[in-house]
């Protein structure tokens, strides 16, 4: 019987909403000051059990009329300590500063707007003023307007906090800091939201969107400022450096890369030490942890690859956790960037992004090597090595082969939507190059050089087109911050291609739905909750 065949990311779409809207008729007493106590522990707890994370900036500078001018991007680890008022340590290879936005920028100035007072923003420091009650993202909350007191020093939160009735957490904050009144303040206006994730059930911080309209000093004549942080890798925590170390020492990974077992499958060494590194970039917040997202692209890989004469029995696809346009192999998995998902706008776009990786695997082309010893080195000196790009030749023959995949197994209508992502992407990448031009790990999109067999699409493109031709960053793509899954979301109406639009800025509830078909056996995350479950 013939499949019944339903585009994947319209699936995806039709997923269960991950929102639960809690119990709205409860007649609620005002919080007390014991209430506010508990959310300030509560918060400070948060910060204590939290102290690592991966975090990623990414910016817009806009003109006078809106229109984006440069953006800029980095990514890296923070480590807070208790004493400090926090110490940032980012991987260098994947911090490259994109110049000159980003040198009037401070990453732990982006760093604080995560936590409204790493001090604990307790009532000796600041005033709470109670004003009534929300639902925001279907989570009932206490409204307070914070201030601090006239004693405590600049640099204070200064705003509105959002407080989950049930959990006596902060789930959104938003304003500023507080700075001497005779000064251009160095502070910009923040919205700060959190997640509660499917994981744990605890609320962590996920996103920042700062929107600034009326820098009080432009950079390069931009005078207008779009800016969003995101945070994740939260469980990593829990994944110590010994229980990643672990990976390596015991299980069935290490069974298969010892070199005097009996290798009867002549690709076995290869594939167990590229799970290795799959296994080992999932530990380090790097690569989503695959689910539903990831089982859904396997189903747009099947619908490219008909014949497979590859070394590979099977394809797999991760997602990578970072924001430019980018993507690789390693072995026989497929990593595409998560904004190279999100801007697809539909199946036939997902298939162009990733064809020329494809291409890459069933024409045999041979791999940057990866040894196993590669990874017992500290992360950042992994990372520093770190690369999966290919030769220009390479990438031209992936190209080569990625558009005859592409013809092959698709409708001249869907070739056409293929053109116009194309010929959008073009018109932007100049103007954005921290998105288009600057892959950390891996090969960009092929929009922006012009050349390349696959830009003969682009002629197929008709002037006008129905729908966009890519959604916004950030616009449909959710990500739960301890678990690292991704999930996608029906995208809103309004959408700019390859920009930051405002973000949802409601608290999220996520509900996780782990891929059907693991792809790491012995999942580290599983593994670690068995060795040492987590307490709260
Ligand atoms: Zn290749």
């Amino acid at each position: 019987m013939k499949k019944t065949i339903v585009p994947f990311l319209v699936r995806l779409w039709l997923l269960p909403f991950v929102t639960v809207v809690a119990p709205l008729c409860r007649a609620q007493s005002p919080p007390t000051d014991k209430d506010i106590d508990a959310t300030v522990w509560n918060e400070t707890r948060l910060t204590e059990r939290r102290q690592n994370f991966n975090i990623e900036i990414f910016l817009e500078s806009r003109d006078a009329r809106s229109i984006v001018q440069d953006n800029a991007y980095w990514v890296g680890r923070v480590h807070l300590y208790k004493g400090v008022h926090h110490v940032a340590e980012f991987p260098s290879s994947l911090a490259r500063l994109s110049l000159p936005l980003m040198s009037r920028i401070v990453p732990a100035g982006f760093v604080a707007m995560v936590f409204p007072d790493l001090a604990g923003p307790d009532l000796d420091f600041y005033d709470w003023k109670y004003g009534g009650e929300q639902i925001s993202g279907g989570v009932r909350c206490w409204v307070f307007d914070l201030r601090p007191k006239e004693a405590t020093a600049y640099g204070a939160f200064v705003g509105r906090i959002l407080v989950a009735e049930a959990d006596q957490m902060i789930v959104r904050f938003e304003g500023t800091f507080t700075s001497n009144p005779k000064k251009h303040s160095p502070y910009l206006h923040f919205i700060s939201v959190r997640a509660k994730s499917g994981f744990d059930g605890q609320w962590v911080p996920s996103n920042v969107y700062i929107s600034e309209k009326d820098l009080a000093r432009p950079i390069n004549g931009s005078s207008e400022l779009r800016a969003r942080v995101m945070t994740w890798g939260f469980q990593q925590q829990a994944l110590t450096e010994q229980a990643v170390a672990e990976l390596h020492v015991e299980g069935p990974i290490q069974r298969r890369v010892d070199p005097f077992t009996a290798v009867r499958d002549p690709h076995e060494f290869d594939r167990a030490v590229e799970q290795m590194m799959v296994e080992w970039m999932t530990a380090q917040g790097l690569l989503a942890r695959p689910g539903q997202t990831e089982a859904g692209l396997k189903g747009v890989v099947a619908g490219l690859v008909k014949k497979n004469n590859s070394s590979c029995s099977e394809i797999q696809v991760r997602v990578l956790l970072t924001t430019p346009l980018e993507g690789f192999t390693i072995g026989c998995t497929v990593v595409i960037s998560k904004e190279m998902l999100n801007v697809a706008s539909d199946d036939a776009v997902a298939s162009l992004l990733l064809a020329p990786m494809l291409a890459h695997i069933l024409l045999n082309h041979p791999n940057k090597p990866v040894y196993a010893d590669m990874l017992q080195a500290d992360a950042d000196e992994v990372l520093k090595k770190l690369s999966f790009a290919g030769t220009a030749e390479d990438i031209q023959e992936d190209d080569r082969k990625g558009l005859e995949l592409l013809v092959n197994s698709q409708s001249q209508g869907n070739l056409a939507r293929m053109g116009s992502f194309l010929r959008s992407a073009a018109e932007y990448c100049r103007r954005m190059p921290a998105l288009f031009l600057q892959p950390r790990l891996g090969n960009a999109i092929p929009a922006c050089d012009g050349r390349g067999p696959i830009m003969k699409l682009i002629p197929l493109a008709p002037r006008r087109i129905e729908g966009v031709p890519a959604f916004s960053l950030g616009s449909r793509l959710i990500l739960d911050p301890v678990t690292d899954i991704v999930q996608l979301l029906y995208p809103s109406q309004d959408q700019e291609p390859f920009q930051l639009t405002a973000l949802d800025l409601n608290p999220r509830q996520f509900v996780d739905t782990p891929s059907p078909d693991p792809i790491l056996p012995p999942d580290p995350l599983a593994r670690r909750r068995a060795v040492s479950p987590i307490k709260w």
